[in-house]
């Protein structure tokens, strides 16, 4: 018997939902873009209970016809491309003719159309797939779609979705992503009747202000300078925060041909932009837009679209890197900028594409991979390679008490006391301050790259397992540094395509909630290093000894002191920690009798 059949279209449907619709921002970022390249002028969205009973978009664009209406929700149903060939010069949001067919399939959908031209507009409702009615109706220019009662028919998804305010920060999210490429468009964005944001047309500057400007988030566009390059491969505009603006909690947006993107990779560009200029933990705001001829990008890696290939990604990063250098240099009050920027760089041509060689003044010695440290280097008094400082580490942790340098304090009798945050140890040379949360850190950033990197880590299993749901670029990330995670002590099983269950976690961090703690960690490989293994298991270590850190301002016993403080001075370089941040301070006896 012949065991092969045809999945029924609903099944099909709903199957390729899971990929497309994994929540209400999903759902609510195609239908705007919907919008958008319908030429809507006016969008609003309106929202209940966070997208989960209802996810309203009313636009004022072409509309559809009656024939077109009914199209639209089935799979690969599109009027953006034709041809395979046309994929590589995409100007609209979407293309795959596949997000009506997918929300339908997991949703109410009811719909209300109309194009200029006709006088009379057409209404279809659809359930799970199920067409309930299509008839004409009376409506404005423009479409009004409306889902209710997302994922009614997959309890999984509907189970999985966060709480409220997660998801409708998550709304929010994809939101701005979209207002911020399109300030010629209104928006207004209400949930549960209150209006959360109301956008009126203006420049991409007012936008920001718009969106940013508020003592919430904090960024305000005076803050900005100008970022403004053109190559023949790549145009390249926005705002980058002044550094003193700089905050700990930035806003970083990439566009690209007015579709927001993620790009780690350029994001090293612009902070190394920053080389020197801001304070440690401090990251730059910025707002980048990207203009490039369609032929030399590639959105089509992943169905959700925001990881973007670049045909010539090494020599935009420099143009990147360049320019902002410039703007900074031009416009900011900072200390000085290196602009050692000697010789041009060879820019590799995209293929078929006859371009001349743009003009770029870049530093050719500049090595885009160098990690946090590199970017956070101590004014007064470099650090050389931070890298390297823990290396040799196995030497003198078998030989805990041979000093590296003969000036390193003993530590074994010395008087020591914890004031405030400090902690104080009387020395030869005078008094030394040290910053206990820092030295703990440093001890165990060591400890961890030394389990990492000879398979040591202990595990400690969890008594009641939890389950870690991901994004599916998180799911991407996680694949990729699954092994080190492991071999540092967690256990984790892949429960779902997007949700691991943890049963285990190194023993260091047993007391701790280990959701957070694996968040930290991607967060950290996905900003400041997931391109090599060896950048990935330090941002790991980094990651999970800042967590396990006993905490600042933390009162200690003396033996607790003590601890950290031989600890600490066993280690090659005990003066500051991984990103280059002061844990030991020296007050000599000279400054101190210049007191009295
Ligand atoms: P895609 O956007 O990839 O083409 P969709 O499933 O999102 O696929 O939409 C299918 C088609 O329905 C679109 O190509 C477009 O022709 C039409 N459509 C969808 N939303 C709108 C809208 N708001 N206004 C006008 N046409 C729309
Ligand atoms: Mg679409």
């Amino acid at each position: 018997m012949d065991i092969i059949h045809l999945l029924p279209d609903s099944v099909a449907n709903q199957i390729a939902a899971g990929e497309v619709i994994q929540r209400p921002a999903s759902c609510l970022k195609e239908l705007v873009e919907n919008s958008l390249d319908a030429g809507a002028t006016r969008v609003q969205v309106i929202v209940r209970d966070a997208g989960r009973t209802l996810l309203q978009v009313i636009d004022n664009g072409v509309g559809m016809s009656e024939m077109d209406a009914r199209l639209a929700f089935e799979r690969h149903a599109t009027s953006k491309i034709r041809e395979a060939q046309d994929l590589f010069s995409l100007r609209t949001m979407g293309f795959r003719g596949e997000a009506l067919a997918s929300i339908c399939a997991v949703a109410q959908v009811e719909m209300t159309t109309r194009r200029a031209e006709d006088e009379t507009g057409t209404l279809i409702e659809i359930h799970g797939s199920d067409v309930i009615r299509q008839e004409v109706c009376s409506c404005p220019v423009g479409t009004n779609i409306k889902v209710s009662n997302l994922f009614f028919n997959v309890p999984v998804r509907r189970k999985f979705l966060k709480s409220d305010q997660t998801e409708l920060r998550n709304l929010l999210t994809e939101f701005y992503h979209i207002v911020l490429v399109y300030p010629k468009v209104a928006f207004t964005f209400v949930h549960n009747d209150e209006i959360v944001l109301e956008l009126p047309v203006g420049t991409e500057k007012q936008r920001i202000e718009a969106v940013f400007g508020n003592p919430k988030r904090n960024v305000y566009t005076s803050n900005f300078v100008d970022v403004n390059t053109e190559t023949d491969l790549v145009s390249i505009r926005g705002f980058v925060i002044k550094p003193e603006s700089a905050t700990r909690k930035a806003e970083q947006y990439f566009f690209v041909n007015g579709r927001y993107m993620r790009h780690p990779y350029f994001l090293k560009a612009v902070q190394t932009a920053y080389s020197g200029m801001l304070t440690a933990d401090y990251q730059p705001s910025f707002f980048i837009y990207f203009d490039i001829n369609p032929e030399a990008i590639d959105v089509n890696i992943h169905p959700t679209k925001t990881e973007i290939k670049f045909a010539d990604e090494q020599a935009i990063f420099q143009i990147l890197m360049a320019s902002a250098r410039e703007a900074l240099g031009k416009f900011s009050l900072a200390p000085q900028i290196d602009f050692d920027t000697t010789g041009s760089i060879d820019i590799p041509l995209p293929t078929g594409r006859p371009v001349e060689r743009p003009q770029v003044t870049v530093d050719p010695h500049y090595n885009p991979f160098h990690t946090r440290g590199a970017i956070y280097p101590d004014r007064q008094q470099p650090v050389k390679g931070w890298e390297s400082l823990y290396e040799g580490l196995s030497n003198t942790q078998n030989t805990p008490s041979t000093p590296i340098n003969p000036s390193i304090p003993i530590v074994d009798s010395a008087p020591l006391w914890q004031h405030g945050k400090y902690v104080f140890m009387s020395t030869e040379e005078g008094l030394l301050l040290i910053h206990p949360h820092r030295a703990h850190a440093a001890v165990l950033y060591a400890q961890f790259m030394e389990q990492i990197a000879h398979a040591q880590g202990a595990m400690q299993q969890l008594l009641f397992p939890e389950v870690l749901s991901l994004q599916p670029d998180e799911m991407i990330l996680i694949e990729q540094i699954l092994s080190d995670l492991r071999t540092i002590g967690f256990e984790l099983e892949q429960l779902s395509p997007d949700s691991y269950s943890i049963q285990g976690v190194p023993a260091q961090i047993v007391n701790q909630s280990p959701i957070p703690v694996l968040q930290d960690i991607l967060h950290q490989v996905r900003t400041y290093g997931a391109s090599t293994q060896e950048q990935w298991r330090k941002q790991i270590a980094a990651s999970l000894a800042e967590q396990a850190a006993i905490p600042t301002g933390k009162s200690l016993t003396d033996s607790e002191m003590r601890d950290i403080v031989t600890r600490l001075m066993a280690l090659p370089n005990y003066r500051r920690t991984a990103d280059g941040k002061t844990i030991v301070s020296l007050v000599t006896d000279e400054e101190l009798s210049k007191r009295f």
